[in-house]
């Protein structure tokens, strides 16, 4: 045996692995990363921006959401108490590593009123405990877990691995892009969603129960931070609900970023955007995805599919990422650059492509999304101002789901699936959460193997 476990990813997920083995005394233990060390990985390298020390929390938002309903499945496998406990373990790891103190969005009398208000415009709020790392301090967190394993776990960056060796139902190692293969008694694979469709392929090649991905489309909405300032003050990350009142369909916020920037993201030769707040540098504009989900007709059952075209479609007729003023979407027109430099919204992202979203979405969620941003404008006016920008698209994959026990473990003894590329999560938070979960199984295992 080479190794007594093998974690496969350096992102959330597999990191709390690697803590949560090391701080319980568990030796040999190797983490293989394909990307690069953080000190290497540059954010402007599409490459960089999901793989390498960190995963995508290297240039995630850093929003800490302390929330058994957001962000996983956790709470399919644990009772809501001692999963918001884990959460709030995991949470105070990262506050150790240097996340800031201050919690966003407490209960309080305020907040009530909010919801109040909120269902009152035909919107569900969920209000959500957050701790807000903030993008410029993801990469300090992360060395500091960097820190904390390099004398106690062997971590092997810039390689692939390959395959997941098993035999008899037993996992027995992994074999590496470079050739070599690598014996152990666990594996651990965190993969993240850069890595779904390699575990989509493993799954299959080692007939591991799966149930088929979602996806959720719609765009990001920028506007003057003053106009949402009421509700992001006080609860930083508002999740609103609206059920669209033409097609019934569930459309949502997401990803709030007040005082933030708008940014691209590539992914598989795609471009799509998203958004992201520094915790200590503040833009004029708050940002925010609305995002459609959509249950398809039969006997269509290829979601992905379906968010890869209309993203590729964004991408053939704006060569990247659209920009359109709401006024000029509702009154049948393109953006210019021309009106977009008129614009009373400064975009913070000035490379998108000034044209008309009308061509790119499918009626019903372009439909579903005006009907959310008038819902929103009861709520907080300004909303549906004419000078509000939209940018498509936003496009949320998400992996398919690996049946696993509540330890985390697949059907394979001693393989373990965490985190995003697993379908178990879709957060920092639950992922690594996961990793703690599958961390204490497997060191519950080797210790009883080694006091037997
Ligand atoms: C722009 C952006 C902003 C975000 N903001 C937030 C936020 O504010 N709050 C929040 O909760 N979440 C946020 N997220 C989501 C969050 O980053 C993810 O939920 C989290 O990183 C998932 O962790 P993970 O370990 O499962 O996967 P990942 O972080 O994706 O890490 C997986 C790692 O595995 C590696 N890997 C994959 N396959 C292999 C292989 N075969 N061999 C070796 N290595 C492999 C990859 O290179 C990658 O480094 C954001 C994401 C993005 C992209």
């Amino acid at each position: 045996m080479d190794y007594e476990i093998v974690i496969v990813g350096a992102g959330p997920s597999g990191i709390f692995t690697a803590l949560t083995l090391a701080e319980l005394g568990i030796k040999d233990v190797l983490l293989i990363e394909q990307g690069k060390d953080l000190e290497h990985r540059r954010r402007s390298n599409p490459e960089d921006m999901l793989c390498g020390w960190g995963g995508a929390g290297a240039y995630s938002d850093g929003k800490l959401t302390l929330s058994t309903e957001v962000g996983g499945i956790l709470g399919e496998f644990i009772e809501e108490g001692p999963l918001y406990q884990l959460l709030e373990e995991t949470d105070r790891i990262y506050a150790a590593h240097g996340a800031p103190d201050r919690i966003f969005g407490e209960t309080s009398y305020q907040l009530d009123i909010l919801a109040t208000r909120a269902r009152l415009a035909g919107l569900e709020l969920i209000p959500t405990r957050i701790r807000h790392i903030g993008t410029e301090n993801c990469p300090a967190v992360l060395s500091g877990f960097h820190q904390a394993l390099k004398n106690s776990v062997e971590i092997r960056t810039g390689v692939k691995v390959q395959g997941l060796l098993s035999e008899e139902g037993q996992i027995k190692g992994v074999s590496l892009s470079d050739g070599q293969t690598i014996q152990s008694r666990f594996v651990v694979v965190a993969p993240g969603r850069s890595g779904a469709s390699w575990m989509k392929r493993q799954a299959e090649s080692l007939r591991l129960k799966t149930t088929s991905s979602s996806v959720d489309i719609g765009v990001r909405v920028e506007l003057p931070a003053v106009v949402l300032s009421q509700i992001t003050d006080m609860s930083y990350e508002s999740k609103l609900i609206h059920y669209s009142r033409t097609f019934d369909e569930k459309v949502r916020t997401f990803c709030m970023n007040p005082y933030g920037e708008v940014v691209a993201e590539e992914n598989a030769g795609i471009i799509t955007v998203n958004g992201h707040s520094y915790a200590n540098k503040k833009s004029d504009n708050t940002n925010f995805a609305i995002l459609v989900s959509s249950a398809f007709t039969e006997p269509f059952d290829d979601p992905i599919a379906y968010g890869h075209y209309i993203a590729r479609l964004a991408n053939l007729l704006g060569g990247g990422i659209i920009v359109q003023r709401l006024g000029d979407l509702l009154a049948g027109r393109r953006s210019t650059r021309d009106r977009i430099s008129r614009c009373l919204t400064r975009p913070t992202y000035s490379r998108a492509t000034p044209g008309d979203l009308s061509f790119v979405f499918p009626y019903r969620h372009l439909l579903s999304i005006i009907e959310m941003l008038e819902a929103l404008e009861k709520l907080t006016p300004g909303v549906y101002s004419r000078n509000t920008l939209l940018y498509g698209v936003e496009v949320k994959f998400y992996s398919n789901r690996i049946e696993v026990s509540s330890e985390m473990e697949t059907r394979i003894k001693n393989l373990f699936a965490i985190g995003d590329g697993a379908g178990i999560s879709r957060g920092l938070l639950q992922a690594s959460a996961s990793g703690i979960l599958a961390a204490r199984a497997i060191a519950g295992r080797v210790k009883s193997n080694t006091i037997g």
